[in-house]
């Protein structure tokens, strides 16, 4: 039985730790996805973690002042009210102790915390990302504007308090946004990226691409996504929403040739550059709106084998669904973050002539309301 006490639970609000033990909130999950899809196919048993704890490798604090001194910590869930966190159980230890650090040097450098209410102040966030494999560590620094204060200093204090840290980068974001980082880095020290290793394969992650949190079921996810696939050599397979090019790259030596789509363009040539560290030669990436390049696709006669596509939380589009029908694969991997967008989508797939066979959901995420599941789709 997994539980251990966290001493925020009842502000924080962002995990459910405190709510039941983890094996109670594996068979919740296992439910959840069983109502919501059920209906379709057939759902295997949730794939959950061994050590539950500590497993998010990226880590996000928020800055504030109490009682006169810089804090760090999260919103209470639905709230603007801070909550200053010292120790997170699950998120990774050594970043929670770099957050503490960070904000013992805005005290002692008396660098101006941002106020999100009169929008002056400096520091606004941090966000640390570690490589699981390979332990680089990155520490963004998001600033409401280019000037910080002490940056030589602050930069070479920070390091020399944790060597362990690999690239530090200053993000700029001078938006009144709920969103975290803003569009400019500024490389304050090593690479201004960090490497990790999944799947046997390395990659670079930049600031702003996106990364899955949890690298051991990262691996046990694409790990069922690739066996969904069911690849033998031949075939073209679009990996759409695909990101900085991971489940693609998994994907490649079992395929003839594959497509990467992605929105974002840092992504897009982080998935270029990895393609090239691992010397795969049948992947190539596209900059684009997966559904418009779908559509282009099909209006040039092209055809693909199979369509793998992990969308954001919001789930993916009806629009989506008719382009992804047009190219005609004979099968589509549906990774999905949500089981209530998949629901509504795969009833869309199915009245445009893809029916769910099989689905194995994963815990991406203990302790929180969110599962991860692999859906296979079969033409009908
Ligand atoms: N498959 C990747 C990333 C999944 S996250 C992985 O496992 O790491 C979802 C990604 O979809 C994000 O990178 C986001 O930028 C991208 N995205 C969102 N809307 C998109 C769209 N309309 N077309 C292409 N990519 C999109």
């Amino acid at each position: 039985m997994c539980q251990e006490n966290c001493p925020y639970e009842k502000r924080c609000g962002a995990c459910r730790i405190g709510q039941g033990t983890y094996e109670e909130g594996l068979a919740e999950k296992q439910r959840r996805v069983q109502k919501g899809i059920g209906k379709y196919c057939r759902v295997n048993k949730i794939q959950g973690m061994y050590y539950p704890f500590h497993y998010r490798n990226k880590v996000h604090a928020v800055f504030g002042r109490m009682k006169n001194a810089a804090v760090a910590g999260t919103y209470a869930e639905g709230t603007h009210e801070l909550v200053p966190i010292k120790d997170c159980l699950i998120e990774d230890a050594q970043a929670s102790a770099i957050v503490q650090t960070v904000t013992e040097l805005i005290n002692s450098f008396k660098i101006w915390v941002y106020n999100e209410d009169t929008g002056r102040g400096i520091m606004r966030h941090i966000l640390i990302r570690k490589g699981m494999s390979t332990k680089q560590i990155m520490v963004v620094l998001v600033t409401a504007c280019v000037e910080f204060p002490h940056k030589n200093n602050f930069v070479s204090q920070l390091r020399s308090r944790h060597p362990e840290i690999t690239t530090i980068v200053q993000n700029v974001n001078d938006q009144q946004t709920t969103m975290v980082l803003g569009e400019r880095n500024k490389t304050l020290y090593g690479a201004g990226y960090i490497e990790d290793v999944l799947c046997g394969l390395r990659f670079r992650i930049s600031p702003n691409s996106f990364y899955q949190v949890n690298a051991a079921q990262t691996q046990a996810l694409y790990k069922k996504a690739i066996q969904a696939a069911a690849l033998t050599g031949s075939e073209t397979v679009i990996d759409t929403y695909c990101g900085i090019g991971t489940i693609g790259m998994a994907m490649a030596s079992k395929a003839g040739q594959v497509i990467g789509v992605e929105l974002n363009k840092q992504a897009v040539r982080d998935a270029k550059e990895n393609a090239k560290r691992n010397n795969i030669g049948n992947i190539h990436f596209i900059a684009a709106d997966a559904t418009e390049y779908m559509t282009e696709m099909s209006e040039n006669s092209m055809r693909a084998d199979v369509i793998v596509l992990d969308p954001p939380r919001r789930g993916s589009t009806e629009e989506f669904v008719h382009a992804a029908a047009a190219v005609a694969p004979s099968r589509i991997v549906y990774v999905s973050c949500n089981p209530e967008t998949l629901e509504r989508d795969l009833e869309w797939f199915k009245k445009a002539g893809y029916k769910a066979k099989e689905a194995w959901p994963v815990d991406m995420f203990p302790f929180t309301d969110a599962v991860e599941v692999v859906t296979v789709l079969y033409r009908s």
